[in-house]
């Protein structure tokens, strides 16, 4: 084939943002002067040019049916000029270059049953992973967790009556591809896997799921003289990580898969050093359909953060100014033996990130 005949290889990775962009935001881009917040749920950003633009942000459930987007499309037809984008935590935005727009479309917005807010100094929508509609190896349903959650937060993602903004995160399973948070609610599997020794020699590439434990725990065995795998319960850590390239290693279970909430998260090294996330509660009952122990636990944590940090701090500077104990005294949580990180692997792991040396 003539070289003039060959197709342009097409690129993966995220597609060129200015093509989505209101043309008010692709005119001014990089020559903002100012911003402000008039509002929860609205933010207004002037440029040096003059022009203004606000953005309107609203809730969604993030795994949207065709019936809620066509109706959330034609919102942004009729107010946004036709561009909407969607945030990392499944929240909505229109941009509106007309300011007597504004209140019609949240209006418009909360007639239709969506909730306005999410900005500055709220708890923003929670951040989730696929849960049981589209992930093979869940322990739990993050989406479900995020929305018996946030139907007790609600008023707070309304309103902006936090210290600064709260970022929360789910996982539904130990690998965690969540990611942390201020706060994260993650599964924890509390037993080693049980292994059905019958399908292992079928199923399984048994060099790769040895490969894939952390912790070198996994060693090839025969087991009725069919070719399958053991585990070293003394060295396994739980972590799961065995379950995706091999399901025979079965490390869900109805009683010891929990949860545990973590706090103290922050990817961002915008105004600080990012921050790991802690272990706080762990074996929190992992119990479908409404998850009350976990969202109990949230909202106490939340609740000493409202009342004891001040203005700005997020949730890791109040806890670096107060002391992990007395953040444990305020959340009347107990510390227990399962709070400490005792994981030798965990120096030289650790020693792989960019930002953290020992
Ligand atoms: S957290 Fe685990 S189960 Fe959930 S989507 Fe990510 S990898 Fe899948
Ligand atoms: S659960 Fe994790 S630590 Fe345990 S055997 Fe599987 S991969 Fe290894």
């Amino acid at each position: 084939m003539a070289l003039a005949d060959m197709r342009e290889p097409i690129e993966t990775g995220c597609p060129d943002g200015f093509q989505y962009m209101h043309p008010v935001m692709r005119k001014n881009y990089g020559q903002w002067r100012w911003h402000d917040h008039p509002r929860p749920g609205v933010l207004r950003h002037v440029a040096n040019s003059g022009d203004e633009i606000w953005t309107v942000k609203a809730g969604t459930q993030r795994i949207l049916d065709v019936f809620t987007l066509r109706k959330l499309c034609d919102i942004g037809d009729k107010f946004a000029d036709g561009y909407v984008r969607f945030t990392i935590r499944s929240n909505i935005e229109y941009m509106v270059s007309d300011g007597s727009k504004v209140e019609p479309l949240i209006s418009e917005l909360e007639g239709a049953g969506f909730v306005v807010g999410g900005t500055a100094n709220s708890v923003s929508m929670i951040s989730h992973t696929q849960g049981w509609l589209h992930c093979d190896i869940p322990g739990t349903d993050a989406s479900g967790v995020v929305k018996a959650m946030m139907d007790e937060l609600i008023d707070e993602f309304r309103n902006c009556r936090m210290p600064n903004r709260v970022h929360i995160t789910t996982s539904c399973c130990q690998i965690n591809c969540g990611g942390q948070g201020d706060i994260a609610i993650n599964v924890q599997h509390t037993k080693p896997p049980k292994i059905n020794h019958d399908l292992v020699g079928n199923i399984c590439e048994r060099p790769s799921v040895v490969a894939r434990c952390p912790v070198a725990a996994i060693r090839p065995a025969m087991v009725n003289g069919k070719p399958s795998l053991e585990v070293d319960e003394k060295k396994c850590i739980c972590c799961g990580a065995c379950y995706p390239p091999c399901p025979p290693m079965q490390i869900n279970d109805a009683e010891h898969t929990k949860l545990a909430v973590w706090v103290g998260g922050n990817h961002s090294n915008a105004r600080g050093k990012p921050t790991f996330q802690k272990l706080v509660a762990a074996g929190i009952p992992n119990n479908p359909p409404r998850w009350p122990e976990a969202t109990a636990i949230v909202k106490r944590i939340l609740k000493a953060y409202q009342e004891d940090a001040r203005d700005w701090e997020r949730i890791n500077d109040w806890i670096e100014r107060i002391g992990w104990p007395r953040f444990f005294e305020k959340t009347n949580l107990p510390f227990t033996k399962f709070h400490v990180d005792n994981w030798r692997g965990a120096r030289a792991s650790l020693n792989a990130s960019t930002h953290i040396r020992f």
